[in-house]
């Protein structure tokens, strides 16, 4: 079986890529010019092919997501060609993208992926397991969102294993146990994006805005009630409940102190369950 890897961060453009794969497809030098080029040529293969095609996971390339299609395309009518297409290892790009602006990117890039999306593709490879085993976890941003069923973060923003520290609870107030658990995830594990994240029809906000439940759900409502007060709209309630989940990070004092650091950005959003979109807040 001949092996073929296509790591996008080799190549600037088209003609760098199309001259590497002539040589390694065994192709006329200069027969592959262009993407079109390609596609015409992969019909052709017949010597047993496995493509495997390595995109990053931050700053990806417009043109390159066309290469995945081409192959992926051609290897559905071409019995000698299998391609598989893979991410990066995430941890290498969290080291190397550790800013609170590079995982906001990389958030609303997975986010867009996944409205488009009908499977989620984040990493849980056995490899990566034995990694984070071996290694440990290096987050790159902390989720603080609600427990909905719906609102599951590691799809969301088309994550894998150890990409997210995520904290859920109904309604996603932040309180004792939660500020704690940032803290952890902020001070400790370093990730520097801490994002608030509140969803459309939650039921949480719903139960608060009409006269609050009892018993121990009674925490939770009371919670919200005391945040959105006689808000009536359950949109501004949902970002009043997170500006207000903001707030109690902001005033924690170690978490104050990675912020006045430049360490750590402390950001707000709202899921909108209708259509899968994050809509983040300024
Ligand atoms: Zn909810």
């Amino acid at each position: 079986m001949r092996e073929v890897r296509i790591d996008e961060r080799d190549f600037a453009d088209e003609g760098a890529l199309g001259a590497y794969l002539e040589e390694e497809l065994d192709l006329p030098a200069g027969s592959l010019v262009s993407l079109a080029a390609l596609e015409g040529r992969l019909d052709g293969i017949c010597e047993p092919t496995h493509v495997t095609i390595v995109r990053p996971i931050w700053n990806r390339a417009t043109w390159f997501d066309k290469v995945s299609t081409v192959f992926e395309r051609a290897s559905g009518g071409n019995f000698y060609l299998t391609v598989d297409v893979n991410s990066e290892d995430p941890a290498d790009s969290v080291e190397a993208h550790a800013s609170a602006e590079a995982a906001l990117r990389r958030l609303r890039e997975g986010n867009e992926q996944y409205v488009g999306a009908h499977h989620a593709n984040g990493d849980v490879s056995d490899e990566l397991i034995s990694r984070l085993f071996e290694e440990g976890q290096h987050p790159f941003a902390c989720v603080i969102s609600c427990s909905d069923a719906r609102v599951v973060p590691e799809h969301i923003f088309m994550c894998g294993l150890g990409e997210i520290f995520c904290i859920r609870t109904a309604g996603n107030i932040v309180g004792p146990s939660e500020l704690a658990s940032a803290v952890y995830a902020c001070a400790h594990l370093h990730t520097p994006l801490l994002l608030v994240l509140g969803h459309t029809h939650c039921g949480a906000i719903d139960a608060a805005m009409h006269g609050g439940s009892r018993g121990p759900v009674g925490f939770i409502t009371s919670k919200i009630s005391e945040t959105i007060g006689e808000e009536l709209d359950p949109l501004k309630a949902a970002e009043k409940n997170v500006r207000a989940g903001m707030a109690t990070l902001s005033a924690d004092r170690d978490l104050a102190a990675l912020v006045d650091a430049g360490e750590l950005e402390i950001r707000g959003a709202l899921y909108l369950t209708h259509s899968g979109r994050v809509s983040f807040l300024e």
